[in-house]
């Protein structure tokens, strides 16, 4: 995740704080900033919100619930880096100045 306006990186964990009613602040321009609601966001939710856990770990829970415990973690932690990798910010419309 890149910063639109001054282009500096925005660390990982701001994504947690990003949500529909609350911007983050860019560290270096204090621009504030928001997700850009486009297809990439959308894509994202649904698959993992419910489409590939269901396919990737749904029937490991049957073989092994422990395995099917680690495939949940390393799922989530491997998909909010790629959710951060695919992310475009934008400037936030509540900000006042576009
Ligand atoms: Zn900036």
């Amino acid at each position: 995740m890149k910063c639109p306006k001054c282009d500096s990186k925005i660390p990982a964990i701001s994504l947690i704080k990003i949500t529909r009613w609350t911007d983050i602040s860019c560290g270096q321009c204090k621009s504030k900033l928001n997700r850009n609601l486009n297809g990439q966001f959308w894509v994202m939710n649904i698959l993992g919100s419910g489409v590939l856990p269901l396919l990737l770990i749904l029937p490991f829970v049957f073989v092994n619930f422990f395995l099917a415990l680690i495939l949940t973690i390393l799922f989530v932690i491997g998909f909010y880096f790629l959710d951060y990798k695919t992310t475009k910010l934008i400037i936030s419309k509540r900000s006042g100045v576009e």
